[in-house]
């Protein structure tokens, strides 16, 4: 599975396995168009090493045979131009080697796929100029190299793809080539685009439709159903990874444990149907609160959530603690079993730690259970924060 990004912190519903209009036009709304790309890349990495490696191999083996049969002056002339576009090559491909240059990834191997096109023109051209015709077969080898072989998305492929064409024709209609032959030349590289584009199209429309699927398959073993948040063991798997980053990075956590008050009693007064989407609603204000990649709620098992933020203050954190119970309160939800003016309310327990090697996660969610615990005992509809050293 590809690695979870800032976006699939997201508190969405079970929805994304279906956006036909970003399927049609390449192009998914927002965060989801971000997560594609980044599992494109987790796919098609190795692939674009490959393709730049195959074809600084295929520029050596034709600077060979260039060297074996072309004349002088012409041979020394090519010979500079492909040894020349052997460091293009040589840095796009050290790039897939570089992270932090990943989101660039496809318009830097564009760009070198783009400057072989470019070059087997100047080739042909500079052949042309000095009377050895080189057939034209081999900007229709580039482009099928570009739409298939190089890992580029449509938009980048179809651009190395014409603009290759394009530059092939003008230079040989600038160099006098016969309008019939001018002509033919045009049809044939015409359609290996149109044949490459239509591939290339429907190669990354697969691509996107892997990508839902795999998206959809990640939501059903993560997120809770009935609220869309994620669920106790998706938590505990990002809480772990966020503890040991805090950990390293010796950073504050806050973890609250959060529970709906006398919830029981709402389900028993207004049916268990009334009691999911009052969760639902309660959910939809917890998860509105942790909006930033590093943190998380979820539903941690019933009517209680759980929830941990990064890297924040102590004040920060209760502020925003407050106005979940405060989020909660506004919902106006009547609760009829606590008597006439009785609503909807939650108590949240929150532990605050910088975590220390001694520690562990499980640590703190104890705290902020008894700190919940103390909420409950102190009259419920409040937030009770505890801290490791606390007594
Ligand atoms: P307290 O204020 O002390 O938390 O009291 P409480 O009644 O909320 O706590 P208790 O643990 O006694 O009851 C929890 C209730 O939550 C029991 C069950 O009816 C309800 N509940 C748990 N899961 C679900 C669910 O998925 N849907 C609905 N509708 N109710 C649920
Ligand atoms: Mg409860
Ligand atoms: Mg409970």
């Amino acid at each position: 599975m590809y690695p979870p990004g800032p976006e699939s912190a997201d508190h969405g519903t079970l929805q994304s396995g279906q956006d036909p209009e970003g399927l049609r036009l390449l192009k998914f709304a927002g965060g989801l168009e971000k997560e594609f790309r980044r599992y494109h890349l987790s796919v098609y990495l190795l692939r674009m090493r490959w393709a730049l490696l195959v074809a600084m191999a295929l520029f050596l083996l034709f600077a060979v045979l260039d060297a074996i049969s072309l004349p002088e002056p012409v041979r020394s002339r090519i010979l500079a131009l492909r040894l020349g576009l052997m460091p293009v090559l040589a840095l796009a491909w050290l790039a897939t080697y570089r992270p932090r240059l990943h989101r660039w990834l496809q318009w830097i191997g564009g760009t070198a796929s783009l400057a072989c096109g470019l070059g087997v023109v100047a080739i042909i051209w500079l052949a042309r100029v000095h009377a050895f015709p080189l057939p034209y077969e081999g900007i229709i080898l580039v482009t099928f190299y570009f739409y298939f072989l190089t890992g580029l998305r449509f938009v980048p492929a179809a651009l190395c793809g014409w603009l290759t064409c394009t530059a092939y024709l003008g230079m040989e209609w600038l160099a006098g080539m016969p309008g019939a032959v001018l002509l033919y030349n045009a049809f044939f590289l015409g359609t290996s685009n149109v044949i490459g584009s239509v591939g290339c199209y429907f190669l990354e429309y697969a691509a996107r439709q892997n990508f839902l699927a795999q998206k959809q398959l990640q939501d059903l073993a993560e997120k809770d159903f009935l609220t869309s948040l994620l669920n106790r063991r998706a938590f505990s798997a990002r809480a772990e990874s966020n503890w040991r980053q805090a950990l390293r990075e010796r950073h504050a956590l806050g973890v609250a444990m959060m529970d709906v008050d006398h919830f029981k009693r709402y389900n028993d007064h207004y049916g268990h149907a009334a009691g999911d989407e009052t969760l639902r609603m309660v959910a939809q204000v917890i998860g509105s609160h942790a909006r930033r990649p590093l943190d998380i709620t979820a539903r941690y098992g019933g009517e209680e959530f759980v929830g941990l933020w990064y890297d924040v203050s102590e004040e920060h954190l209760r502020a925003i603690l407050e106005k979940i119970r405060t989020g909660v309160a506004a919902l106006n939800l009547p609760h009829a079993a606590l008597g006439p003016d009785g609503r909807v309310s939650i108590s949240i327990g929150l532990a605050y730690v910088r975590p220390q090697s001694h520690q562990r996660l499980e640590d703190a969610l104890r705290l902020a259970d008894v700190a919940l615990y103390l909420a409950k005992e102190q009259g419920r509809d409040r937030v009770v924060c505890k801290q490791p050293d606390d007594d």
